[in-house]
C-alpha cells in the first residue's frame, strides 16, 4: 500500500513526524508506535479522556490501546490526575525513602498472595532484567528459559532467538547482543512442556530460572494451555530453578492479583509494570522472601535505581489500584466482551477467516481459521488482513494497536457511546480485511 493509498489525511501528525524524524531514530521513542507493520505516519497524540485520544489534526480516536494497557481506567482519570497534582506539589524526587512507595508496596502484597516482597524499579525491562539477576545470584546457576513469542522488555540476555535445536543456547535476535549473552538462554516454544523437560534434562543443576509471561500478549493474545504454567512451576521445582511468572501486562488488569488471581499457580518471582504505575514509570518485581532477602542492601545481589519509587508515580499508581474493586474489573471484562463479541460478528459476517483469542479483558484477533497456542501459530496468520482493518477502523475514529502482534486494551471508561462508536466502524473494517491482497 502506497502512503497516498490510505483512506485519510493527517498532515499535522505527518509534520510532526518529519521533524521527530530529525531528531530520533525512526522518530519514535519506541519501534511499535511507528506504524512499520502497518504503513502510514503514527499519529501524534495531544490528548486523553476517558476511552478518547485526539490527535495533533484535531481527530478524536476510541483508544483501544490504551497506552499498552496501563490505562485502565481510561485516561486523564479525575482521582489519579488529584492524586499526581497533590504528589508533584509536594516535590518530584527526593532521593530518599518516602510513604508512597511503602503504600505501593503494601497496597500489592496485599493483592497478591505470592508477593511476600517487592522493590520498585521504573520500567518493566528493569523489572524483567533484576529478577533474571537475583534468580541467578539466588540459584548461583547461569542459564535462563524463556519462551519464543514471549517479551520481557530489552533486556539483553532475553532478546534472544532459538537455536538449531530445542534445549540448545540461543543467538542474539538483534545486533548489539553479543554471542555470549544470548549463549545463556535458552528459547523454547510456547506451551511446550516437553521441550521444557527436554532441555532441564540436558542442562542438570544449569537452570537458574523459567521465565514466561504469565498470559502472553506480546505475540497476540495466547493463554497458557490449562497445566502449561503448573507444568513449569513442577519443572522448575524438580529442577532446583525458579518460576518466575512475568505479570507487566497482566498484573493488575486481568484480575485484582492479575493473571495469578486467574490460574491460581504460585510463582517464586513475579514482575510488574503497566497499571501499578496510573500511566507513569513505575514498576516492580517481588515474590518469595527468602530469595528477595538476597538483594541489596539486605543480601550480596546489587540492584537500585535514582528514580525507583518516585513520588508521583507511586501516588498516581497508589490512586489507580484504590480505584481497581471488583466493580471495576467486571466493568472492564463487561466492555470486554462486548467488543470480542461486535468484532467477531463483524469479521463474521464478510466471511474474514478469523480466531479472537482472550486473556481476561485482553484479547486479539488473529486472522487465521486456527486457534493459536505459540508464536509460530501466531506468524502464520494472514497479517494483511490486519493492515487493511486497522486502516479502515483509523479512519473512522477507532485507534487499534499497529501490529497484529499486539493486544487490544480496554478500560472502565469505554461507555456506551464509545462501544458504538466502534460497532459503526466495524463493517467496513471486516469489508476491508475481506477484499484485502497480500
Ligand atoms: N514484560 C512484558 C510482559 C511486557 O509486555 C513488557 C512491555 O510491554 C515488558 C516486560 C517491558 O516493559 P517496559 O516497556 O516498561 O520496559
Amino acid at each position: 500500500m502506497s502512503e497516498l493509498a490510505y483512506p485519510y489525511e493527517a498532515p499535522a501528525s505527518q509534520a510532526l513526524f518529519d521533524r521527530a524524524a530529525a531528531v530520533t531514530p525512526g522518530g519514535v521513542n519506541s519501534p511499535v508506535r511507528a506504524f512499520r507493520a502497518v504503513g502510514g505516519a503514527p499519529r501524534f497524540m495531544v490528548s486523553g479522556t476517558g476511552p478518547y485520544l485526539t490527535d495533533a489534526d484535531g481527530r478524536e480516536y476510541v483508544d483501544l490501546v490504551c497506552s499498552w494497557g496501563p490505562m485502565i481506567l481510561g485516561h486523564a482519570h479525575p482521582e489519579v490526575v488529584a492524586a499526581v497534582q497533590e504528589a508533584v506539589a509536594r516535590g518530584t524526587s527526593f532521593g530518599t525513602p518516602a510513604e508512597g512507595e511503602v503504600a505501593l508496596a503494601e497496597a500489592m502484597v496485599e493483592r497478591v498472595a505470592p508477593l511476600e516482597q517487592v522493590r520498585l524499579v521504573s520500567s518493566g525491562t528493569e523489572a524483567t532484567m533484576s529478577a533474571i539477576r537475583l534468580a541467578r545470584g539466588f540459584t548461583q546457576r547461569t542459564k535462563v528459559i524463556k519462551f519464543a513469542g514471549c517479551y520481557h522488555g530489552h533486556v539483553d540476555s532475553l532478546l534472544a532467538a532459538a537455536g538449531s535445536g530445542v534445549a540448545t543456547f540461543a543467538l542474539p535476535d538483534t545486533p548489539g547482543v553479543t554471542g555470549a549473552q544470548a549463549s545463556d538462554t535458552i528459547v523454547l516454544p510456547y506451551n511446550d512442556l516437553e521441550a521444557v523437560h527436554a532441555a532441564f534434562a540436558a542442562h542438570p543443576g544449569e537452570i537458574a530460572c523459567v521465565i514466561t509471561e504469565a498470559s502472553p500478549g506480546n505475540m497476540g493474545v495466547v493463554p497458557p494451555l490449562p497445566g502449561f504454567n503448573q507444568g513449569l512451576k513442577d519443572a522448575c521445582a524438580a529442577g532446583g530453578a525458579l518460576f518466575v511468572s512475568d505479570e507487566v501486562m497482566t498484573g493488575f488488569r486481568t484480575s485484582r492479583a492479575g493473571w495469578f488471581g486467574v490460574e491460581g499457580v504460585v510463582p517464586d518471582l513475579m514482575t510488574f509494570g503497566k497499571v501499578m504505575g496510573g500511566g507513569f514509570p513505575a514498576a516492580a518485581f517481588g515474590g518469595r522472601a527468602d530469595v528477595m532477602a538476597h538483594l541489596a542492601p539486605a543480601g550480596p545481589v546489587y540492584q537500585a535505581g535514582t528514580l525507583s519509587g518516585n513520588p508521583v508515580a507511586t501516588a498516581a499508581g497508589l490512586a489507580q489500584l484504590r480505584l481497581l474493586d471488583d466493580a471495576a474489573y467486571a466493568k472492564v471484562n463487561a466492555v470486554s466482551e462486548q467488543i470480542q463479541g461486535l468484532v467477531t460478528e463483524a469479521l463474521s459476517k464478510e466471511g474474514v477467516a478469523h480466531t479472537l483469542q482472550n486473556a481476561s479483558n485482553m484479547f486479539s484477533v488473529f486472522f487465521t481459521d486456527r486457534p493459536v497456542t505459540d508464536y509460530d501459530g501466531a506468524r502464520a496468520q494472514d497479517s494483511f488482513r490486519y493492515t487493511a482493518f486497522f486502516h479502515s477502523l483509523l479512519a473512522n475514529g477507532v485507534y487499534l494497536p499497529p501490529s497484529s502482534f499486539e493486544s487490544w486494551f480496554v478500560s472502565t471508561a469505554h461507555d456506551e457511546r464509545a462501544v458504538q462508536r466502534i460497532a459503526d466502524a466495524l463493517p467496513a473494517a471486516a469489508r476491508a480485511a475481506a477484499e484485502a491482497t497480500a
